[in-house]
């Protein structure tokens, strides 16, 4: 793995008076999976919102590639190669598939590479090249999920924040999502962090892993290491 390219240092975060991230404490190396995971309300959302910008870190610090992004507009971020899939999936739906992938490559300006990865994500996404012309409103649940990540990449990042991948999908679905994260990390060494409810599979994909509990990290080791754990399999892993 190659050098530490995010790093959370005592991150807390309120919402109002209600603090939800309690000096969050985390990194993600180049080139890892790296999974945080945690039951409903756990502030597994809030920490990726918070690296993101759209929630402001109340204490403590965030550096991507060694410098402070703390107080960096959310908008910018992309276009510094950090861009985040968020839960609910937000694609455009009155625009179609390709213009929806065209709008995840807007502040680029080499159009030859931004076509080849309009390639690549057909690829990949073999269904969204089937539906390159439909309004990305009227994809199923999981087709907009593939959509979203595809337009994310279009941005060339060099890390992915996602959140919940997996949500409303059914299981065959979700597998193919995960093998499609799994081979964006490995093809195009995109680093990865992941918030995901379901912590088997989330485990299964990572290099490590972070437990967070009421918004603080209760654990941090190897994603083998944890699946080992008799207390993480009994509270996250079902028995
Ligand atoms: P889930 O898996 O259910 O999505 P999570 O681990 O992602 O949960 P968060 O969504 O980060 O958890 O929420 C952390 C805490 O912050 C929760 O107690 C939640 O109720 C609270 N919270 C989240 N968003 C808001 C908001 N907009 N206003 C007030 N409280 C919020």
């Amino acid at each position: 793995m190659g050098a530490t390219i995010l790093e959370l240092r005592g991150v807390s975060a309120h919402y109002g008076r209600i603090q939800s991230l309690r000096q969050v404490s985390l990194r993600v190396d180049e080139g890892e999976i790296v999974s945080i995971i945690g039951a409903n309300g756990a502030g597994k959302s809030t920490t990726l919102m918070t690296i993101c910008g759209i929630v402001r870190a109340s204490e403590g610090d965030i550096l991507y590639q060694g410098a402070s992004i703390r107080d960096v507009a959310s908008d910018r971020l992309p276009g510094m190669g950090l861009c985040q899939v968020p839960e609910g999936r937000r694609i455009f739906p009155r625009l179609s598939v390709s213009e929806n992938l065209e709008m995840g490559a807007f502040f680029r300006r080499d159009a030859g590479g931004v076509k080849q990865d309009m390639n690549l994500a057909f690829r990949l996404f073999p269904v969204l090249y089937e539906r390159r012309t439909q309004k990305g409103g009227t994809l199923s649940g999981g087709e907009q999920q593939m959509l979203a990540i595809a337009r994310a990449l279009m941005s060339r990042p060099k890390m992915l924040l996602l959140d919940e991948p997996s949500l409303g999908l059914s299981p065959l679905f979700s597998q193919h999502i995960f093998k499609i994260i799994k081979d964006i990390n490995e093809q195009q060494g995109t680093t990865i962090l992941l918030v995901e409810q379901n912590a088997n599979i989330a485990l299964s994909l990572a290099d490590r892993g972070y437990v967070l509990e009421t918004g603080r990290v209760v654990m941090e080791d190897k994603a083998a290491a944890l699946r080992a754990n008799p207390e993480i399999k009994k509270a996250y892993l079902g028995g």
